[in-house]
Formats: C-alpha cells, structure tokens, sequence
C-alpha cells in the first residue's frame, strides 16, 4: 500500500487534484476512481488523510453546471499539483463560470459492527475547471461519470435481455407497484418522498403503477408485457402484494420465462414485511435503522439473487408463497388481528397477549419428507441482535463533501432525455402525478381470457393431495398448537422464525408447538420469537423439509400463506428452489 491507501494490486483509472478554498483553510484533495471505489485524499500541512468511498456505496453520479445562484466559488482543479499560484480566488461571475461539475451519490456505512450502524446519504461533488470553456471542462467530466458508471454498472448489466417474440433489447426501466393501502396507509408518501430521488440519483427510470383494490397488481403482471421492465419489477406494501406479483407471474402462459428474466424486490410499506427484513438480515445491512432506504439501495445496487418458492395446493387451488404457510396459534393472531392494522406492528403483540389467554390447541396429520444434513437447533443465538434497535430517521442525512459549489446551485446536464427530471421529483405534486399517468393498462399484447386463467408453474414432484404420502415421510399425528413453515428467516419485521434459513436454501423450515405446552413456557417462546433463541423450549421442535402435507383433523384455526387467508383445507406444500431472482446487495 502507499501513502494514499490505495494497494498495488487496484488499477487506478482516474486522478485528478482539487483545491479547496475557504477563509480559515487552504487544502487539495488529491481525487483518484480505482476498481474499489472513490479515494478521496486530502493534503493539508503536509499531512494526508484518506477516505475511501466504495464502488459498491456509490450509486449514481450526475454532470452539473451552475445556474448562477450561488455567490461564491471556493476550488478548482489544477493540472499541477505542487504550485500554489494556481490557487487563486475567482470572483463570482455567471458567465465566467465555465466550470463542470460532477455529483456523486453514495450511501456509506457508518459507526461499522455498532448497535448504531447506519448508512448515510453522502454527495461528493467535483469542480472541473481545467479549461476556460465549459465544453472542454464539461467533456472531463462526463469521462469520469463514464468511468464511475462502469465500475458500478458492471455488477448489473452482465444479462442482455431479449423478448420472447422478436429478440429485440428490452427497456432498463422499472416497474414500481405501490399498494397505498399497505401498512398504515403511507405508500404513496414513502415513494414519493423516499424512494424516488434515490431511483432518480441512480438513474433508474421507473413506472408507477398505484393499486387501486385487491388483485389490481395480480392483474397487472399478468395481462401486461412485463418484457418492458427489464430492470425488474418493486413492490411498495407488505408482503400480500408481493404475493400478488409472484403468483400473478405464475398465471402467465411464459411464466418460466418471465420469472428467469424479471427480478423482484420490495420496500416494506406494510405490517408484517418478512421478505424486506429477511433480505435486510441476509445481507448483513442495518436494515432496522432505516428500512426504505436499505430496501431501496437493493434495487438501485443491481446484484440480484435466487429465491426459493414453495407450491402450496389445497383441494380447491393451487398458489406459490416466498414466506411461510401458518396453522394455529401465529396464523389466528395474524388473521384476527387484522382490525388492528392502524397500529402496524404491535397489532401482533397486543393480540397474542389476548390470544394466550385462551390458548387453544388443533388436532392433525402432519407428514413430511425430512432433508438430511440439515442442522436445525440453533444454539446461542445472538446474531446481529442489534438490528432490532428501531431508532429510525425520517429524513435523509447528507453528508456533503464538496470541492465547489452547493450542489442545489446546480443543474443537471444529461445528455439522455428523462422523463422525470431532477427537480420534479423534489415537487410532489407534478413528479407523482406525471410519472402516475404514464402506467396504465394500455400495453396489453397479450390479453388472456378470464375463463383461461390458471396456476401454471413448475411441475411438481410430490404425490397430489389424493394420493397417499410417499412411504419413507415421516408422519405425526396429535394435538398441535401451531404450525408454521417458514422459508425466509422472519416473517415479520420482529419475528424471525427460522433463524438458520436462506433465500436460496431449498429448505422449508417446519416450526412446531406441540400441546402440552404451559402458557408460561408459551409466553417465553413468544417472546423469544424477536431473537432467534425459541428452539430450546420443551413441546417445540424445528423440522428442516422439502415438503409437507397437513391434513387438519379440527377445525377453529386459519390457513394462512404469505399472511393471506386460505380457505381451510388439508394442503400439502414443496420446495422449488432459485424459482424466482430478488434484488440483493453483496454480503459487506
Ligand atoms: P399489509 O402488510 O399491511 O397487509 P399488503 O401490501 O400486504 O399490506 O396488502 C394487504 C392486502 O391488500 C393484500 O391482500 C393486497 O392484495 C391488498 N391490496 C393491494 N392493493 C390494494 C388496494 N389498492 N386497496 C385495497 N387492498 C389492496
Ligand atoms: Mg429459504
């Protein structure tokens, strides 16, 4: 390593000194893109000190120039960088301003491996004057944006899409699904506010489309040509509109296509957000400081990866779940509680609570074909345990480390036409209603008749319902009070389930309470639910499977998949693993 942080081993593709001037200081900043990121060096007394913004922290970067507001200029990059006649101050002048600026837009980590790790929202923006015409400043910078947007590009444009029909490239833009009615209520405002400028940082271009009842976006992935989001397709809600999406892709006559070339993400709006926390807890990110945005920087970072599904068939239908298939006690609090949704997440507690004060139990048949090698006690659980601290920021923090001007002097310059610009999503009003109405229902290639409409999906490998179970599963049968399999890591933003599943680890993990069970003991495996340490009670036991049938022998409790009420029946569920891709940063 030498004296700038940078290894010998990284390329350095770009550097470039700048001069930073103010009243009390006068410091460079020697500016150098390498395959890891932004080094930023700052020379000050004959001292260096370095930051290094990581490649996979940036996500966008955009050329400026000044619009003339601003009253002062404090630096300029030199071309030599020892002298010090070249740090002069130029007096403010609109039409002497031919510098070009560039914006970089990164989200880094901060108070690292803390119960206060967070990701803040940093602008380094670059002065380009090495000329005096803005054309030939203006060209450096448009090189360095080239060159920050390979480094960051290359971890998402690795597929070239094509459509079915006429192998012609698809569109890089984004279907955004917003369920304003999710959670309580705020789904418009959250993108709005939230999401949005993130998408516009980043240069993502996206389509709204709002829901406007039930089944609004089953409808819609089903019947569109989804080959127009090659960037993918988002959910803004809970959990019930995601499973709206996946089963929606399922019903089109190209579902193994669609789901081979869409990736799916989602930004919790709703009360449960399993599948955002589970992806959060994955990932290693402080997803609890700041779900949005952490959810968000998901989708703009463009690493994708597989997801399992499980096919869940009862007698009368057939649907593909991404999070857990609930009996008993967890699915009657999460199905009654529903009157308590203006509360958001604590509906769950406050109902349990009445709940256990009535603990009932449910007599079934449980068959299930066992995966081996599968290590299902966690012992000690302690992981991350301070991603519960719930101390969430509403607004953005913006650490802005600026070798010029305030970059809210600026304008964009682009060379590609937007549809929606920087300053309109700064507008509520006109960004909402401009980007709203450009999603419809109008792009319909392929309309599929309601009489036609059916479960498609990969085909199964276990025996119908009908059908006897396969002779080597293992088979229970007794009094239960709950049973829920789970195939993500929680199942709500404070629950986690099955502390030792993955997105892609083909397991459903069958979590089982038998009766016998005291209420106090209850009590504390409850309680433990928020930590991962529920496995050590006497009565509860965890069953790694690829598949399982459940044939209540009672009745009273709800069948609840994905937090969506089933109509009570026996059911049998199986493992499809990587059947479908979501949107994932890298493990930091
Ligand atoms: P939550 O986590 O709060 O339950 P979800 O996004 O999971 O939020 O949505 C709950 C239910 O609302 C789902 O069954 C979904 O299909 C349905 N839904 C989606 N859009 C709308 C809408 N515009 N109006 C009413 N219900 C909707
Ligand atoms: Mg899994």
């Amino acid at each position: 390593m030498n004296g700038n942080g940078i290894t010998k081993e990284e390329n350095t593709i770009l550097t470039e000194n700048f001069y930073a001037l103010s009243k009390k200081q006068k410091y460079s900043y020697t500016v150098s893109l390498t395959s890891c990121g932004l080094y930023l060096q700052k020379n000050f007394n004959g001292s260096t000190k370095t930051d290094l913004i990581r490649a996979s922290d940036i996500i966008g970067c955009k050329c400026m120039r000044n619009n003339g507001k601003s009253n002062e200029c404090i630096c300029r990059p030199v071309k030599n960088s020892n002298t010090s006649s070249h740090q002069v101050r130029i007096p403010y002048n609109e039409a002497f301003d031919c510098s070009a600026y560039l914006c970089v837009y990164a989200y880094i980590l901060k108070n690292i491996a803390t119960k206060n790790e967070k990701r803040d929202k940093m602008i380094v923006t670059l002065r380009f004057r090495n000329y005096n015409n803005y054309e030939d400043n203006l060209k450096i910078a448009i090189n360095w944006k080239y060159e920050i947007n390979s480094l960051i590009r290359t971890r998402n444009e690795d597929r070239i899409i094509v459509t079915p029909a006429n192998n012609q490239c698809l569109s890089d833009r984004l279907l955004v699904i917003v369920n304003p009615k999710s959670g309580v209520g705020k789904g418009r405002e959250i993108f709005q506010r939230r999401v949005a400028p993130v998408l516009v940082m980043a240069d993502i271009d996206f389509e709204l489309h709002i829901t406007c009842m039930q089944n609004d976006a089953r409808n819609l992935v089903r019947t569109s040509n989804i080959y127009e989001w090659g960037r993918g397709i988002v959910v803004l809600g809970g959990d019930g509109l995601m499973f709206e999406v996946i089963n929606g892709l399922m019903e089109r006559s190209d579902w193994q296509r669609a789901f081979e070339y869409l990736t799916l993400a989602i930004i919790p709006g709703g009360s449960g957000n399993g599948l955002a926390k589970s992806i959060g807890y994955e990932t290693n990110e402080p997803y609890m400081q700041d779900p949005i945005i952490i959810s968000t920087l998901n989708v703009v970072g463009g690493n994708s990866r597989p997801m399992d599904l499980v096919r869940v068939e009862t007698l009368s239908q057939v649907v593909y779940s991404f999070l857990s298939v609930g009996w008993g006690f967890i699915a009657d609090i999460d199905i009654e509680s529903e009157r308590l949704r203006i509360l958001g997440n604590p509906r769950f507690t406050i109902w349990s609570i009445a709940r256990l004060i009535g603990l009932k139990t449910y007599r079934a048949r449980l068959s299930y074909s066992k995966v081996k090698n599968v290590e299902a006690k966690v012992s000690n659980f302690t992981k991350n345990s301070f991603f519960d601290c719930k101390d969430i920021n509403d607004d953005d923090e913006t650490v802005s480390v600026e070798f010029g001007m305030d970059p809210v002097s600026l304008e964009e310059f682009d060379f590609r036409e937007r549809v929606e610009s920087f300053s309109s999503v700064i507008s509520k009003r006109s960004a909402f209603m401009s980007i709203h109405e450009s999603s419809s229902f109008t792009s319909i290639p392929d309309i599929i008749e309601e009489s036609d409409i059916r479960m498609r999906g990969p085909a199964p490998k276990i025996p119908p319902l009908s059908e006897p179970v396969p002779l080597d599963w293992e088979i229970l049968e007794e009094e239960f009070v709950m049973i829920h399999a789970s195939y993500l890591s929680h199942i709500s933003e404070d629950l986690i389930l099955a502390p030792n599943s993955k997105l892609n680890d083909g397991v459903i993990w069958l979590l089982i309470v038998k009766s016998g069970i005291s209420r106090a003991s209850f009590l504390q495996f409850l309680l433990a639910l928020s930590t991962g340490n529920h496995l050590s009670f006497p009565y509860v036991q965890m069953i790694p499977v690829n598949a399982f049938r459940l044939e209540p022998l009672s009745g009273g409790s709800h069948i609840v998949v994905d937090g969506e009420l089933l109509k009570h029946s026996p059911l049998q569920a199986e493992i499809m693993p990587g059947v479908t891709n979501v949107y994932a940063r890298q493990k930091h």
